[in-house]
């Protein structure tokens, strides 16, 4: 069903460079089928001109097991991967890519919102403990007041989750569960955030909810994809995200769905889907006046019960190539074309190492214990004699004191 529904969105969308990847001959029963709609993480190597962008998170701040709050990853030609948000529940589909932690080292947050960075420890902690040999880089906007921006909100985050970095700190080098912050200008426009190895990426300002939220526009091998943040359509958008290969852009619940479906009031619904966020007519005019090569909305439950009505309102005001993103949908962008599939992987992937091996763990001694001897006195001898011929075992095996 799933995979009809794409079919029929794309079939309003099909043009000379998109490519919907389901087909090919399977010529032997005992062969290998070429196409089958599907992207199996680890098994293609990027070619050096060419991005590969996942959509890890596409939903809504409450949570849904179909469909995780925003996050983006784009994968590079060149090694590079840079996480676009990290939204509530986006790193279940993160992990479940196995690339290794320390590959996703770099994250940008388009604003605040839970939706858009409540994964974030996910990341911090799951990352420390499965892998990551360096800290957590986090570029993110200022806000109005300093108690409103990035940097404010990454020390605060740390100290929240001071009792867990305390007690991994023990036990783990402590270097991995550190974040460095960049925060920039909120306000500026069109502005370099990041510049390094051939990639650029910029922002703009959006308009939501308060001062602060931003897009991105990340540069690649004379490819432009456009990362929308949560906004009102906006100028800036119009002007920047011109001429961009893949442009996403959100596109909110209908108003009708969001009183039928999301409980909320006409009143809220009218605001909350036409002001603060973008109906799919804003939408359809904002693509069908930047005509990128291909288009993708996304910030909405995306099901049998409303994708009908984002699309209808979209196609009143829009007629070019158009995905409306669900997680684990993947688009491979190159100058010759840009190909759309779904992805398949374990529901249960484990932490795959990286080439760099973890720092050590502090040597003992060094850190203060944060278990007191009041509470060991209550360890339970019995549990220790039931283990101990298992653990003498290992032990030997490993050739540990
Ligand atoms: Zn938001
Ligand atoms: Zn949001």
């Amino acid at each position: 069903m799933r995979a009809l529904q794409y079919l029929l969105t794309g079939f309003f969308a099909l043009s000379a460079s998109v490519v919907f990847a389901a087909g090919g001959v399977v010529d032997s029963p005992t062969g290998t089928a070429p196409d089958r709609y599907a992207y199996y993480p680890g098994t293609e190597a990027l070619k050096k001109d060419e991005i590969r962008l996942i959509a890890c998170g596409t939903g809504l701040p409450a949570a849904r097991r179909d469909q995780a709050a925003t996050c983006f990853l784009a994968e590079l030609g060149n090694g590079d991967k840079f996480l676009f948000d990290v939204g509530t529940g986006s790193m279940a589909n993160v992990a479940a890519l196995m690339i290794p932690y320390d590959f996703l080292d770099k994250v940008f947050l388009t604003h605040l919102h839970t939706d858009h960075w409540g994964d974030l420890a996910t990341l911090w902690a799951g990352g420390w403990t499965a892998g990551r040999t360096k800290p957590l880089r986090v570029w993110g906007p200022t806000g109005a007041t300093d108690d409103m921006g990035t940097a404010y909100a990454i020390d605060h985050f740390l100290k929240a989750y001071n009792w867990d970095a305390i007690t991994r700190n023990f036990v783990l080098s402590a270097e991995p569960g550190q974040i460095t912050v960049k925060e920039f200008d909120y306000k500026a426009v069109n502005a370099v955030v990041y510049q390094e190895n051939g990639v650029t990426i910029r922002s703009l300002p959006a308009i939501h909810a308060g001062d602060g939220p931003v897009s991105f526009i990340l540069e690649y091998a004379g490819l432009k994809v456009v990362i929308g943040g949560d906004t009102f359509p906006n100028r800036w958008f119009i002007e920047h995200a011109t001429d961009a290969d893949l442009a996403i852009h959100e596109t909110f619940l209908t108003p009708t769905d969001l009183v039928r479906l999301y409980g909320q009031s006409p009143g809220q619904a009218i605001g909350v889907g036409t002001q603060i966020h973008t109906s799919p007519q804003a939408f359809g005019k904002v693509m069908s006046t930047i005509k990128p090569r291909h288009a993708v909305g996304y910030h909405f439950f995306n099901e049998q019960a409303t994708h009908d009505n984002v699309l209808l309102g979209i196609r009143q005001v829009y007629s070019g190539p158009l995905s409306l993103a669900v997680d684990n949908m993947v688009w491979n962008i190159s100058k010759e074309a840009i190909v759309e599939r779904m992805i398949v992987s374990p529901d249960q992937a484990w932490a795959v190492n990286g080439p760099n091996k973890p720092p050590a763990p502090p040597a003992p001694g060094t850190i203060p214990d944060p278990i007191s001897d009041y509470i060991k006195e209550g360890r339970w001898q019995p549990a220790e004699e039931a283990q101990a011929p298992m653990v003498d075992e290992f032990k030997k095996e490993n050739n540990l004191n």
